[in-house]
């Protein structure tokens, strides 16, 4: 028997970087998965077999868009058409758009709320009631260090992620007295997609070489001067998802090698 064995998780925006580490963390405890995220054809074929393969659990996929709260309510549905249930819920697609907030892009605002932010509400109102049903559930939103303190240029990624700190928490007050439980993860730098376009950013403006880049922007920010892992976010999510976990309820935990003790 493995801890997560008969129960059913949706991650989103799983075919890359951190969500993809969660959704292997789930399945290697047994959980089936509905990924959902960008990307060819091929390539999230290929995910889904390995996931399948390794673990032995059924896979879906669900290319919903996180900015149409249409598609994301048909993404529980399929989720609970085709693998029974939803039981896990991570809420953890996200984009980054970096600009001073005189300069910010109003389609990027629009678009960082609506992925960051809007699709956590709209997947947690859709998928919560079966939860509530059979008293059971995990909802877990990745949220950011940028959800417990700010940076420059970042208005739309520190407000959604903010704004997603605070919906975990009504959420949490709202099932306290069930087996539902909701908290997040904050993870401070962690090596992704998301992060190496702003390494390479970082590169290009300071005319430095990327490998200085990385070091100057952990310098920065992060004390452990080394990144968080994929596999660490996800270790946590399998915990957060136990009977020990049971009573952690809107929590904001930090993974951020010391980042926000500062
Ligand atoms: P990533 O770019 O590697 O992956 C993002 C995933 O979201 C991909 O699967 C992508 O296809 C999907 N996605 C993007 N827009 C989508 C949309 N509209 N609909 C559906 N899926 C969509 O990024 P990552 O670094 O793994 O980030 C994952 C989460 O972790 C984000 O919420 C991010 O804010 C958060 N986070 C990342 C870091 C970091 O340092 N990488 C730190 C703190 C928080």
């Amino acid at each position: 028997m493995r801890a997560l064995d008969g129960k059913v998780a949706i991650v989103t925006g799983s075919t890359s970087g951190i969500g993809l580490g969660i959704a292997r963390a789930l399945a290697a405890q047994g959980c089936a998965i509905l990924l959902n995220g960008f990307g060819e054809a091929p390539m999230i074929a290929r995910l889904r077999d390995r996931l399948a393969d390794e673990h032995g659990v059924r896979v879906a996929y669900d290319g919903a868009d996180m900015a149409r709260p249409e598609q994301i309510a048909a993404m529980i549905e399929h989720a609970t058409g085709e693998l029974g249930r939803v039981d896990i819920l991570v809420n953890n697609a996200g984009i980054q758009h970096v600009a001073p907030v005189h300069e910010f892009p109003l389609e990027r605002w629009d678009a960082v709320i609506a992925v960051n932010l809007s699709a956590a509400f709209h997947a947690i109102r859709a998928a919560l009631p079966q939860m509530l049903e059979r008293n059971w559930g995990r909802i877990v939103n990745i949220a950011s260090a940028h959800g417990l303190v700010a940076s420059v240029h970042k208005s739309a990624y520190v407000a959604a992620k903010h704004g997603l700190v605070g919906l975990t928490k009504v959420v949490a007050l709202e099932t306290a007295r069930t087996g539902v439980t909701c908290n997040a993860i904050c993870p401070g730098w962690v090596s992704t997609p998301l992060v190496q376009k702003q390494i390479d950013d970082r590169a290009a403006r300071e005319g430095v070489p990327v490998a200085e880049a990385k070091r100057a922007l952990l310098a920065e920010k992060q004390p452990s001067q080394e990144f968080v892992t994929p596999e660490q976010i996800g270790a946590l999510t399998v915990f957060l998802c136990s009977e020990a976990a049971a009573q952690i309820r809107g929590a904001a935990l930090p993974v951020d090698g010391g980042w926000t003790a500062q």
